[in-house]
């Protein structure tokens, strides 16, 4: 067995009595120095899977600032494969070294392939990945964003029985394997609410197909504008959000969940006395990317 992964912990966030409900945070981002968050638990059967089918090597896909791609070069590293990342945009081939995430995954041993946009878009072709079969070597293939059921399965065990006293449970959401594997996991009585971090209209159908309850629900208002897409409202919010509760959010994807779950509290989305559990997902790997882009467009940045 390669991984053995515990419990993280639920942290009380203060909050104004007068709204009456009771907020905590999963710590996730904290159950691995590197491997981390939601995409630890969305590699952990995959790679298992990897091991027992013989395979050296592990291959994914994904953009210059990805946590995945981050999460699989260190698990690669930590669990002895290899590690491939195709990655979307040629031009980033001689820029790794500004690149915070595309360098971290070059020091964890990850190999690149760059390929421009068109040819991302291209990446599952049997054709595309014939050419990648050449030049690397037989490879274990891991989806961009990492889900499928394997993965879906590995988020079915963020949740714990005494989280069971929770009667929201909130997540960010991406391309929703980890909300599909908290709906697996929950009760039919708590109700599990995504907040997208992107313009995601295919997302519902995406996750009734891991899933067979109904207690779930799409909070499609606080993307943003669009993935990696931020503004000086949110960067203040996490930025507040910190010095008030010592938690660090990312900006993409937990930054987004929170100021949604902020701006509910607020207009009184909640009933009087509910207990709402939000995962803390990880992602602070792309807090430095992000303040790269922050500082040339002058911008304040994330603390
Ligand atoms: C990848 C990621 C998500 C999205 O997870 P999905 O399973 O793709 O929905 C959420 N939060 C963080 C921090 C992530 O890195």
């Amino acid at each position: 067995m390669i991984f053995k992964l515990e419990h993280s912990i639920n942290e009380r966030v203060k909050l104004p009595e007068k709204y009456g409900v009771e907020l905590y945070i999963k710590r996730e981002d904290r159950i691995h120095s590197f491997i981390s968050g939601n995409k630890y638990r969305k590699l952990k059967y995959n790679l298992q899977e990897a091991q027992h089918l013989g395979f050296k090597t592990l291959l994914t896909f994904g953009g210059a600032y990805s946590n995945h791609i981050a999460a699989v070069a260190a698990a690669g590293k930590a669990f002895n494969f290899k590690t491939i990342g195709v990655i979307r945009g040629e031009e980033l081939q001689n820029k790794i070294n500004q690149n915070p995430t595309l360098s971290f995954a070059k020091n964890e041993g990850m190999q690149f392939e760059f390929v421009t946009r068109e040819a991302y878009r291209n990446k599952t072709s049997e054709s595309f990945l014939n050419h990648l079969e050449n030049k690397f070597g037989s490879f274990f293939v891991i989806p961009e964003g990492g889900t499928n059921d394997l993965a879906v399965k590995g988020c079915e065990e963020i949740l714990n029985k005494t989280d069971k006293d929770f009667n929201f449970i909130c997540t960010a959401v991406g391309t929703g394997g980890t909300m599909s594997g908290l709906i697996n996991a929950s009760n039919q009585n708590q109700q599990i609410l995504g907040f997208p971090a992107l313009k995601g209209d295919f997302l519902k159908e995406d996750i009734s197909k891991f899933v067979s309850k109904s207690n779930w629900k799409l909070i499609i208002d606080y993307h943003f504008g669009g993935y990696a897409k931020i503004n000086e409202d949110l960067i203040g919010f996490i930025n507040r959000f910190k010095a008030d509760s010592n938690v660090p959010l990312d900006p993409v994807y937990t930054g987004k969940m929170m100021f949604g779950i902020f701006n509910l509290i607020e207009n009184g989305y909640f009933p009087k006395g509910s207990k709402i559990l939000a995962i803390h997902t990880g992602g602070l790997q792309g807090i430095s990317g992000m303040n790269t882009l922050l500082k040339k467009k002058n911008l304040p940045l994330i603390k």
